[in-house]
């Protein structure tokens, strides 16, 4: 295999392009093999494709569609005997073909010009979500359709709409717990564009759970969105870097960085790997990651909180639930038993595991929009592990998986009632 100067972020991880032996233990985890049945789709094959872009038999253009089929799901790094780490060569050589060949103007235009500018990005909505209120009916049972551009990147799926205030716009930037509730932790709350433009309701309810409990919450107004869109999904690292830069120094001064997403909280502790270009800024990222934790893993690994601190609310109360574990949660952040331990500690609901909680739902950002009718695919197997359980509630930890399950669960006419797992409690 030739050494490349063009291949940069590829050279960095060239070590899991070495490590891969093509044995196909990867083959059974992979969702996308698992549908389309072909060598391109699964991680040896991704694995190979790479290596014949480094040897010049193949161009960037030529590998980008078949690299792009992976929800980066990191199923096969799972089930590989040599540890291969697909995703950091999918995402790496993501990033050398855009520094080849730049972005095409509809992505250059959102995610250089608009994701990094909150308030710009918080006005468009809103603007979208005026004009959805003007031109097409608010309601559908309880789902919306997105605004008109947005509902076409998401090829007419079923989303929430967007909200009508967002987070930053109902929670003050300083939230105490109420007098008489002594302060145990002060954290920062990193609430990710989902909670705070589509799910300000959940983030209402972390804040006042995190109250009640003694913590005080900063909703740091500085911060942006974690970036995992545009340096994972996109490639582009040299903006990605900058949106790290921005929410390193957002939340500077607190302990622990809470989020309730766990995509976003696995994107930002990969700042390290992908976007740290000189010391400082490893260092920087380092600490940044250091402080990072999921809302359940804060919950039982730092407060300890007793099974009679989750209230759960009344209209919830004798249901039956069940958990969707994400990818980012479980395989890229290792918190799997939290969740679960939270879940089976409360008296009033019953816990019922899902066959393959793991298994990816098929989401995965804009994989779901470039290729919907296969991401539809994955989210089906979801959808009848979440029928198996007989569960009214399916609750998960992304709010991403959310919307995918929301997707997924309509398409079926399923009845069940889709939510984070913090949305549960009063
Ligand atoms: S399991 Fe690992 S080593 Fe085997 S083919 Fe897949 S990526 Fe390569
Ligand atoms: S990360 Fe997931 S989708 Fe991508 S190759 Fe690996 S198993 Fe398949």
């Amino acid at each position: 295999m030739k050494s490349n100067t063009d291949f940069q972020q590829i050279e960095r991880f060239k070590e899991d392009l070495d490590r891969c032996t093509k044995c196909g233990f990867c083959m059974a985890s992979c969702p996308v093999y698992r549908e389309e049945r072909t060598e391109g789709s699964v991680a040896r094959g991704k694995i190979m494709l790479v290596r014949a872009l480094l040897d010049g038999e193949i161009t960037a253009d030529e590998m980008a569609e078949q690299l792009d089929r992976c929800t980066l799901c990191l199923a096969c790094t799972e089930n590989c005997p040599a540890g291969t780490r697909v995703p950091s060569v999918v995402a790496a050589a993501r990033a050398d073909k855009v520094r080849l060949k730049g972005l095409s103007f509809p992505y250059r235009l959102v995610y250089r010009w608009l994701l990094p500018r909150r308030r710009m990005f918080g006005y468009t909505l809103r603007l979208a979500s005026w004009f959805q209120g003007i031109f097409l009916p608010r309601t559908e049972g309880t789902i919306r359709h997105l605004s008109f551009f947005l509902s076409a990147l998401g090829k007419g799926r079923h989303i929430p709409q967007i909200a009508p205030r967002f987070l930053r716009q109902t929670v003050p930037e300083v939230n105490k717990p109420p007098a008489g509730v002594a302060v145990k932790y002060t954290v920062g709350y990193f609430t990710g564009c989902m909670t705070d433009f589509v799910f300000p309701e959940l983030g209402e309810k972390i804040v006042s759970f995190l109250n009640r409990n003694g913590v005080a919450v900063v909703v740091p107004r500085g911060q942006g969105c974690c970036g995992a869109p545009v340096f994972l999904g996109a490639g582009d690292f040299a903006t990605g870097r900058r949106m790290a830069d921005a929410n390193v120094k957002a939340f500077k001064e607190l302990d622990y960085i809470i989020t309730d997403c766990a995509t976003c909280a696995s994107a930002m502790k990969d700042y390290v790997r992908f976007l740290a270009d000189t010391d400082e800024r490893k260092r920087d990222y380092a600490a940044y990651a250091g402080r990072i934790k999921d809302i359940t893993e804060f919950l039982v690994d730092v407060l300890k909180l007793p099974p009679s601190a989750y209230r759960v609310a009344p209209e919830y109360r004798g249901k039956t639930v069940t958990w969707h574990e994400p990818c980012h949660l479980g395989r890229y952040l290792g918190v799997r038993e939290q969740p679960r331990q939270i879940l089976k500690s409360i008296p009033d609901i019953k816990y019922v595991e899902m066959p393959d909680a793991a298994r990816c739902c098929g989401m995965a950002g804009t994989f779901s929009i470039n290729f919907y009718e296969l991401s539809k695919k994955i989210a089906d197997k979801k959808v009848a592990s979440i029928a198996a359980t007989g569960a009214g509630i399916v609750v998960t930890g992304c709010p991403g998986c959310e919307l995918q399950l929301i997707d997924g669960t309509r398409r079926h006419n399923m009845p069940q009632k889709v939510m984070h797992i913090m949305e549960l409690f009063e």
